[in-house]
Order: structure tokens, then C-alpha cells, then sequence
């Protein structure tokens, strides 16, 4: 087994925490291990925008434009990886399109009616809640009323990180 394969399956065994301290270690090591982990976790998203405005709205724009082009060094200001607080997915900043999200903004409770838990006994089988993995059927969605197991959901959009979440809260 070369190198690389032995330290790519040591990639695969290891655990993320592990990962994340291995990968913070290489990109204290130069300028050039920094830049290549930014070009992969970070995107210049919003600079990208005002450029793009900027050149939109006229001749002062179009100059600001080509020389932001001809600067060297990218100004990431995005996380690109991110999980999402409304679906608790993981997302891509630089392919968060409306629609792509999915979720509900209430909360997954279990449907009292007896009749829905027929053999259920909670000093054997715990709380309602143990269960949803399980019962999905047998939930419901606090704020649409929809079955655990419907696919539908009510509300769609974009996907949100905490960082943008709290900027948008605070402007
Ligand atoms: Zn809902
Ligand atoms: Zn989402």
C-alpha cells in the first residue's frame, strides 16, 4: 500500500473530531496550506454580489468591477459548508437556490388518540417520543397538522445557516 492509499484510509478511520484537529494543524502551517482549506470551505459569495451590483449600476460600477477582478488575493467572507437550522441538513452556500429547503417551523408530537398506539404500555415500551424513527405515522407536525410519514411539508425556501440567521435578526 502506497502512502497516499495508507492516509487516505486513515482519513476514512478516523473520527471527525480527529479531522477537524488534523486539518486545523495544516492550515497554520503556510500560506499556501491556508489558502488551499479556504478554497474549499469558504466562498467570496457577497463580495461577488456588490460586484456584480456595482457593474449594474453604471460607469463608476464597471471600473470598480474590473479592478476588484484584477485584485490577487479572494476575500472569502462565507462559510461554504454549513447546516441548515430549519431542515438540519448540511448545505453548499454556493448552491442555495430557493426550493431547495424543506421543512417545518413547528415541532414533531405524538398523536394522543389511542387508538394510534394500540399495544403501547410506557412502563415497557418509555415515551411517545422514543419512537418517531419508528412510528412516524403516529406523529404529527405542530404547525401543519401532517402526519410524520407525509411527505409534504409546509414550508419551502432556502436553506439557513446560524451565521445568517443572526445577521439577518440583528439588521
Ligand atoms: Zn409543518
Ligand atoms: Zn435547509
Amino acid at each position: 500500500m502506497s502512502s497516499l492509499d495508507l492516509v487516505l484510509a486513515a482519513i476514512d478511520a478516523a473520527d471527525p473530531d480527529r479531522l477537524r484537529i488534523t486539518l486545523k494543524r495544516v492550515c497554520s502551517l503556510s500560506n499556501d496550506t491556508l489558502e488551499l482549506v479556504c478554497s474549499e470551505l469558504l466562498v467570496a459569495e457577497k463580495a461577488a454580489e456588490s460586484q456584480k451590483k456595482a457593474s449594474e449600476s453604471g460607469g463608476n460600477g464597471k471600473e470598480d468591477n474590473s479592478k476588484a477582478l484584477k485584485r490577487k488575493r479572494v476575500e472569502y467572507n462565507t462559510i461554504r459548508f454549513q447546516t441548515c437550522i430549519q431542515c438540519e441538513q448540511e448545505f453548499d452556500a454556493t448552491k442555495n437556490e430557493e426550493g431547495c429547503c424543506r421543512w417545518h417551523k413547528g415541532e414533531l408530537e405524538a398523536d394522543e388518540d389511542p387508538n394510534m398506539w394500540p399495544d403501547f404500555e410506557d412502563w415497557r415500551d418509555g415515551e411517545y417520543d422514543d419512537w418517531k424513527d419508528e412510528f412516524p405515522e403516529r406523529f404529527l407536525w405542530s404547525c401543519c397538522k401532517r402526519r410524520g410519514d407525509d411527505e409534504e411539508v409546509c414550508c419551502v425556501g432556502k436553506h439557513m445557516s446560524a451565521q445568517e440567521h443572526a445577521s439577518g435578526k440583528s439588521g
